[in-house]
């Protein structure tokens, strides 16, 4: 053990314990990335070989727009990958260890060489270390061996250089511990541990690609080629028409640099890494981004009930000894029976409680609390008799068990689920008594505890028993056990879960609680919360066991609370409800919930509860393992999706506008409408800006008022298509209606100038038409975008400089425009965003 004096230098000499991580890219190799769509060179070469033709300016305004949207993409990329690392730091491990005499829960990166690490079911070894003490350690390697099946530990010494599967003195950084407790003291960290030996191995394990991503570079892919045939044939027609070949070229290259909506699948990265930080401040922290897209489609939600729709603030509400109920306020350690129930309660119990800081089960640091307010502390009771061997709480067993020397006997304390302790007691105690346990005792028992449980109260049942000598405990001791006495809990309902239900109904999503706790008990919670509305919906864990998977599908639909559920139940439970077509999310927080976590589409693991292992299995982690987030991060996810959505509607649509205008010119046999300098000024000014202001939309909570998403539904279905073509034939009807107006006016290059400022305009304008499916003119929702209004105000005076200055003019390629003609471009560009929002009004009329 150390000192937090000693630590503090080995951190200083050993540095923190962690991976280092591979290389990261330079900002400049970033930027230069920027530079590698094959396009983009082939645009820089046309630009430098038309610059030796004569046209300088054309080349110089090229490059720098390229470099100005290098910039960008660079500033975006390391944003997004910031967002990212940070959301993984606050999901980083903790671990328990004991410095200066006290146990305490620390980062893993702060455990050090010598340090005394304590570690329990459901925890992942922060380090490499010799055991100290090990009480049925079993510890997952697999990361490590490969060995799927958990390792037993034990203290015998092990041959020098036995391979690492062999050694099981030794735990290793990286394992999940699946059973028992022990302490080791750490000989290795970072990456000096084995796993940091390996870890080149492990860098390589990149973030996959959601599946948005995957679907829109897939049609990314699809209409590239299709803009590159149309570009291709354009070309042609330019030639045959007379153009200049390197003009013609020029400009196809543009067009297709223009039109090809490269910045699909990085528009998702950018507004997926801000959303997941404004879900991490909301509590729930994203661990696979997939899961922020899972998230929109949620039908059901799985929830634990102790601390999540719970506030798992637990106080002792009642003793029941001697056969009597004693409320707390007047349990008293002068009677002999109540104070061994005390005692014994702290005794088999592994929660501490020091200057308030309190560590372990709530369930158990409640009894603690009690013996506190009673003057009994527990450390005095735990030194006065020493733990001997024990066998941990597991929530299948629904048991936990320790052993001590008492007046030279040696004593077995049992504590656990009423049900099942009561089937392995023979006898009671009452008074000094002893005697056998009849029927009517239990059926007494029973009467008590269905009392309890109809309040709401969480009961814990006592036993004990005398050994013949000291021994480690196994499985076979917990019978014939002798019934001391229950205490009964109260775990308030959290104030928001109720609510938090009611909108998840409103949202189509269906809340189910799933509790290890008696079937009453939860019933009674649940119907308070709004979870359950006729007793008939509750059942027993035990009564699927005999269903098929079929009859398991029928009967999920009629129950919302299920009780006395073991890890097993949890995955058919979940099973049953995909079979059934639905995106489930299911919250755990054992060690033995890891298998269900990841079987549910969204595993949501509890931050403060939790176990390291079921983090790590869990898809969302919520800091405050509270239900009410886990309804938040649905809105979250489901307005992520929608400003997703309405970012690609925005690119595709406008560029879209921009194709349909240089097609009716080709058609029509006109000048082209634009020069390939305007198709790449509105390629950055009107693509990327408003895109990613979309994609940064204030939430809204209306997104709560529809149904989940449909699974498997591409965002681009037939409809969004429908509207993103609508939407490109009205930008581009205005567009050209400027076009012609000025080509009649004034000759190709009025005619290409009023087009460019009327599809520039018309684009910025197009942002505030993305915003919803409703029209938003005079609504407050017009104005509640901020970067989108700067988008507009920027790009709209950036093109109104190079339509008015002369200086500007020949770089541009555009010719001064009197007040009427800019009045024109102002008027189209109006025209095409009030056409857009009246056809969204009457839309809105009709489909109603
Ligand atoms: P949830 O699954 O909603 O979190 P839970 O916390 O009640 O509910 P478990 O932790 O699996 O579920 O507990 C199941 C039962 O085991 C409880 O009803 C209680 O009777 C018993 N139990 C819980 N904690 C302990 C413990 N530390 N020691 C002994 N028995 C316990």
């Amino acid at each position: 053990m150390l000192t937090s004096e000693q630590a503090k230098r080995h951190q200083e000499t050993y540095g923190f314990n962690e991976l280092t991580e591979g290389k990261k890219k330079s900002t400049f190799v970033l930027f230069l990335e920027q530079f590698k769509d094959f396009l983009v060179i082939i645009l820089i070469l046309a630009a430098i070989i038309s610059g030796f033709l004569g046209d300088m300016e054309s080349a110089a305004v090229i490059f720098v727009v390229i470099t100005i949207n290098a910039i960008l993409g660079t500033v975006q990329t390391i944003k997004a990958e910031q967002s990212l690392n940070s959301l993984k730091q606050l999901s980083a491990p903790e671990a328990k260890v004991r410095r200066d005499g006290h146990l305490m829960q620390i980062p893993s990166r702060e455990v050090t060489i010598g340090d005394e690490v304590i570690v329990e079911a459901g925890d992942m070894v922060p380090a490499d270390g010799k055991l100290l003490t090990c009480a049925s350690l079993k510890v997952d390697e697999s990361a490590l061996t490969g060995e799927s099946l958990s390792v037993e530990k034990s203290l015998d010494e092990v041959e020098e250089g036995a391979a690492l599967g062999d050694q099981t003195n030794r735990v290793f950084s990286g394992g999940l511990v699946t059973y028992g407790r022990a302490s080791f003291e750490v000989t290795a960290i970072g990456m000096q541990t084995e796993v940091g030996k390996i870890a080149g191995l492990l860098e390589s394990t990149k973030e996959k690609r959601t599946p948005l991503q995957m679907s829109l570079d897939d049609f990314g892919r699809k209409l590239s080629i299709a803009i590159l045939v149309f570009c291709g044939l354009l070309f042609g027609v330019m030639v045959v028409r007379g153009g200049r070949p390197m003009d013609a070229f020029l400009f196809a290259v543009a067009l297709a640099v223009a039109a090809i909506p490269e910045a699909l699948s990085s528009i998702v990265t950018i507004v997926l890494s801000f959303g997941t930080q404004k879900m991490a401040k909301e509590h729930a922290i994203i661990r696979k981004l997939q899961a922020v897209e899972g998230l929109g489609s949620v039908s059901i939600i799985c929830s634990d009930k102790t601390g999540t729709l719970t506030q798992n603030k637990m106080t002792v509400e009642d003793y029941y000894v001697n056969e009597i109920r004693i409320p707390a306020e007047k349990i008293s350690i002068e009677e002999e029976n109540q104070k061994k129930l005390l005692w014994y309660s702290m005794l088999c119990n592994d929660s501490s409680n020091r200057n308030g800081k309190e560590i372990g089960d709530p369930t158990e640091t409640a009894l603690i609390n009690l013996g506190d307010r009673l003057g009994v502390p527990a450390a005095r009771i735990r030194q006065q008799f020493p733990r001997l061997s024990e066998i941990p709480f597991d929530s299948d067993r629904k048991l936990m068990s320790v052993s001590h020397r008492e007046d030279e006997k040696v004593v077995m304390v049992v504590k656990g689920a009423v049900d099942v302790l009561l089937h392995r007691a023979v006898s009671i105690q009452v008074g000094t008594d002893i005697r056998p346990l009849t029927e009517e005792d239990k059926q007494k028992i029973e009467a008590q505890n269905e009392e309890f449980s109809k309040n709401g109260l969480r009961v814990l049942a006592f036993a004990y028993k005398t050994l013949k000598e000291e021994k480690d405990l196994t499985l076979q001791d917990e019978t014939e056990l002798t019934f001391l006495g229950l205490i009964s809990m109260m775990d308030p309902p959290r104030e928001e879960s109720r609510q938090a239900v009611e909108e998840c109904i409103r949202a189509g999503i269906k809340p189910i609680m799933i509790t290890g706790d008696h079937k009453v008990t939860a019933a009674a919670i649940a119907k308070r919360i709004g979870i359950l509305k006729e007793e008939s919906e509750a059942c027993e864990g035990a009564v699927i066991e005999t269903m098929t998977d079929e009859e398991l599908q029928e009967f999920v639909e009629g129950i919302s609370v299920y009780a006395r559920v073991s890890p097993e139940h949890k995955i058919r439970i979940v099973r049953a409800w995909q079979e059934k077509g639905n995106i489930v999310s299911m919250t755990g927080d054992g060690v033995n919930d890891a298998p269900a976590l990841k079987q549910a589409n969204i595993g949501v693991a509890m931050g403060i509860t939790g176990s390291e292992v079921s983090k790590d299995a869990a898809a969302m982690v919520l800091t405050d393992d509270n239900f009410a987030t886990i309804v938040k991060a649905i809105e979250n996810g489901r307005n992520i999706y929608r400003n997703i959505k309405q970012s690609i509607q925005f690119l595709l649509s406008g560029n879209f506008g921009a194709i349909l205008a240089v097609l009716y010119a080709s058609v029509a046999n006109l000048p082209v409408p634009f020069a390939p300098v305007h198709l790449l000024f509105i390629n950055l000014l009107t693509d990327s800006l408003p895109a990613i202001a979309l994609g940064l939309e204030p939430h809204t909570s209306e997104v709560m008022q529809e149904k989940p998403r449909p699974v498997g539904q591409s965002i681009l279905n037939g409809a969004y298509l429908r509207r993103i073509g609508t939407e490109g034939l009205i930008i581009g009807g205005a567009t050209v209606a400027a076009f012609l107006l000025g080509l009649r006016e004034g000759g190709s290059l009025l005619g290409s100038t009023m087009a460019f400022g009327t599809l520039c305009m018309s684009r910025l304008a197009h942002g505030f038409n993305c915003k919803s499916e409703k029209p938003v003119l005079f609504t407050k929702m017009f104005f509640n975008n901020l970067f989108l209004i700067g988008a507009f105000l920027l790009g709209t005076a950036l093109i109104t400089a190079v339509l008015l200055l002369p200086v500007l003019q020949p770089i541009f390629k555009v010719q001064t425009l009197t007040p009427g003609q800019l009045g024109i471009v102002y008027g189209c560009a109006l025209g095409s965003f009030l056409g857009i929002q009246v056809l969204k009004g009457i839309k809105r009329i009709f489909v109603k």
